[in-house]
Parts: structure tokens; sequence; C-alpha cells
């Protein structure tokens, strides 16, 4: 008999760190019983082992540098079916019902993108009636999808497990969607590498889309656009708290939400960027749009664009940047298309890393990255180009000078820790 007042539905992920061997997944098993014994009724998204994917997409390119796309998600798809049987069976070695759920069984249907599908919709209904009917805790492995016309399996991407997560929680109607990582929230940078960072108890959506859009890997860009638009109740928080003393973590909510908005939240980077200049392009209308049309054909997303006099002053010198991944696609589309742009050198750099401050606040003050390009200078970190939005600016710069350039500015905006 199905009970007469529907519990609260919650979605719990976590990632690889939190699954990382059979001893940690029994310590997730305990987070889990906390929020059974509470009243929910639970659906826990989790992640491949840390370090399995990483292994698995070798192995594919080991056996293949140009790989059947469609095995290659095969293959990274397994690691999560590992420890959703892992989960399980150490969720039913406590008293609870459990049992796992692959991507295909859930459903997850999938566009078929392999590599990074987009999720279309979501079925759910058999995790619904376990629910009702045996109180059971559904393991959902994250990062897979179906291909329903198909019958392919696909993934989500790098990072998909949140998205997994986020995504069910809007499907099931949870109450909430946790998180849990191997940090206890979201910080205003990459506690990795700034030890001053501090947790932030709130961040708005727009700010979080940033943030993970601009190299904060604590949560997958898409996961963050479901969040926004389904409006989940997303926490980030530790699954390396005591299962029974737990931690809240940060809270990723509307604007509205959040009383004290400072100018800069939080400094964001990312190495993964190559930089392409192409000197001396001849200076006359369209030009721009002859040089950007055939990438974006080759569906290459150009992000920072500089344009400036050549040094014979007739010509204009042309500097983007591209993800790392597309450099070498770029490069070659760039030098198909030569005899038309008619650029007399294409240079290119690799070993460039993009900066970025995001905060809500710049919306209303002037001059914030002024400021920025000041103590930039001052500590000898030459700019190579500039990009700025409402909410954000980001840098170009020597890689070299990553971890001293988001020093420096984190301390500029005042967010190091007291
Ligand atoms: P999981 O395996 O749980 O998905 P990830 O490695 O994907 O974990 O994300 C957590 C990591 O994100 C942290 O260990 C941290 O180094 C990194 N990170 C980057 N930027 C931030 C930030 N602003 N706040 C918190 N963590 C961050
Ligand atoms: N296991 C996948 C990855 O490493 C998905 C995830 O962890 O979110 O990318
Ligand atoms: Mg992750």
């Amino acid at each position: 008999m199905s009970s007469t007042k529907p519990r609260p539905i919650l979605v719990m992920k976590f990632g690889g760190t939190s699954v990382a061997n059979v001893e940690r997944i029994r310590n997730v098993a305990q987070h889990v019983k906390r929020e059974v014994d509470a009243g929910y009724d639970v659906a826990v998204v989790v992640s491949a082992m840390s370090g399995k994917t990483n292994e698995l997409v070798a192995w594919v390119k080991d056996a293949a540098p140009l790989y059947d796309a469609r095995e290659y998600d095969a293959v990274v798809a397994s690691g999560e079916q590992v420890t959703t049987g892992l989960l399980a069976i150490c969720l039913q070695e406590i008293g609870l019902n459990a049992r796992s759920w692959q991507g295909w069984q859930v459903p997850y249907e999938t566009d078929d993108a392999h590599g990074s599908a987009r999720i279309a919709s979501i079925g759910g209904e058999g995790i619904l009636k376990g629910f009702a009917e045996r109180r059971e805790v559904a393991v959902v492995a994250g990062f897979q999808g179906i291909h329903t016309p198909t019958g392919r399996i696909t993934t989500l991407g790098r990072g998909g497990s949140d998205t997994s997560a986020v995504a069910l929680a809007a499907g099931l109607k949870a109450e909430r969607c946790d998180i849990y990582t191997d940090v206890d929230g979201v910080y205003t940078t990459d506690p990795r590498i700034v030890p001053k960072a501090h947790r932030l108890d709130k961040v708005a959506f727009e700010e979080m889309l940033e943030m993970a859009s601009l190299g904060a890997k604590v949560l997958q860009v898409r996961s963050v656009e479901l969040a926004m638009v389904h409006n989940v109740r997303t926490f980030v928080r530790s699954s390396f708290d005591n299962p029974a003393q737990p931690m809240p973590g940060t809270l990723i909510c509307a604007e509205e939400e959040i009383m004290e908005q400072p100018v800069v939240t939080g400094i964001a980077y990312s190495k993964d960027e190559a930089q392409i200049t192409l000197r001396e392009v001849a200076d006359k209308p369209g030009v721009a749009a002859s040089v950007f049309a055939p990438l974006a054909e080759a569906n290459i997303v150009v992000d920072m664009i500089v344009q400036n006099v050549s040094a014979d002053g007739k010509t204009t010198d042309i500097t983007f940047t591209v993800p790392s991944s597309d450099y070498a696609r770029a490069v070659a589309v760039i030098e198909k298309n030569k005899d038309e742009l008619g650029y007399t050198l294409l240079q290119s750099a690799q070993d460039v890393a993009k900066i970025s401050a995001i905060g809500i606040g710049m919306r209303s003050h002037a001059g914030v990255a002024a400021k920025a390009f000041k103590a930039l200078a001052d500590r000898g970190i030459n700019i190579r180009a500039i990009t700025t939005s409402e909410i954000k600016f980001s840098v170009l710069i020597d890689v070299a000078y990553t971890e001293l350039a988001v020093r420096t500015l984190h301390s500029l905006y005042g967010l190091d820790a007291a």
C-alpha cells in the first residue's frame, strides 16, 4: 500500500572524490540515510570514482585518435555504472531499500551530440513508483543519457553529473538539490590556489553561471542554467562533513535573496584558452566577418576579440581566443581561408590564461575593471586581451602569472578571508 501523504523529495549528488572507494561510498550511504530518516524520498546521483573517467577517456584516445564518438560514450559512461551498484549495495547493508538506475533506465533522453549531449526530457516514473511503493532510494548514474531514435548511450560532457542531478530535481519536483563535493561550498575563488578564499553563503544564479563558464569547475555550466530556468534550490556542500552534523554549504539562488551584494563576488580562471593573432589584415568593411564567419560555421566559439592598427599604419591586426581544444581546428580553418583574408602572418599562443572577476554589483559601479588593470600592471603582468560585460570582466595573460593574477585580484576586491 502506498502511504497517504506523499513525502518531500530530495536529490543528492556525490562527485568523484566523494565515491572514490568503497569506504567513501559507505560514508555517502550515511548521508543518504540521514535524509531518509528525516522523512525524504531520496534520489542520489553519483559520478564515477575520481580519476576513472580520465582513465576511460585515455583508453579511448589510445585505441584511436579519431575515435567513433558513440563508442567513446559507451566506454566513458561505464564509470558511473560501477558506483551506482556499489552505493545501492551499501545502502542495503544499512537497512534501506535501494536500487541502481542507469541513464537509459530512468530514462534521460538526450540529443545525439555524443560526448556533450543535452537532456531533452526525463522519465522518472519508475523512481516515483519505487518511492511510493517501497520507500526505495533511487541511485542514479550521473553523466549518462540515451538517444532514443538510435538507441545509443550518450554522455553529457565532463562534469555532467551536476547537470544530471539538477535536471532530475526539476523533473521529480524535488524540494532541493544538494551537490556534495570535496569543498564545503562555492568559494570566492578556487580554494586550491588561493588559501585565503572564503566560502559564500549564497551566490546568485547569474554569478554562478559566469563563474562556471569562466573556469570555476565546481559546477558544470549547464547545471546552473537548469537550476536557474527551473528555479531549483541548489546547495553545494561537502561530503567530508560528519554525516551526523552536516553543514549547509552554499545556496545558489535568485539575486533578490541576497541582501548584501559586494561589487565583486568571485574570481575565476581558465587555462583552456588559446590566442590567435592575424597580422596585417586588409582594413576594410567586412573583414571581421570574413575571419569569424568560417569559425562560427565550424562551431568554434570565439571569446575575446581585439582589433588594432598594424605597425604599418595601413592594415589591421586581429587577435582572438578560442578554447584550447579547438585551437588546431581554428588554425586550419583560418589557413584554409588565407587567400581571402589576406593576412601576412598568423601568430598563436597556447600558454595563456583568462582571469575573470564576476559580480552583480558591477552593474552599478564604474571603474571596477580599471582598478584591476593597474594592479596587474604594478605586478608586471602584461594584458594581452580584455573583454567586459555587465557583471564580469576578463583579461588574457601569460599562463605563468595565473596564480599571481588571481591572488592579486582577490585581494584587490577585498575578498581575502580575515
Ligand atoms: P566533483 O568531483 O565533486 O564533481 P569537482 O572537482 O568537479 O568535484 O569540483 C570541486 C572542485 O572545484 C574543488 O575541489 C575546487 O578545487 C574547484 N573549484 C574551482 N573553483 C571553485 C570555487 N570558486 N569554489 C569552490 N570550488 C572551486
Ligand atoms: N564522471 C564524469 C566526469 O568525470 C562526470 C562527472 O563527474 O560529473 O566528467
Ligand atoms: Mg564536478
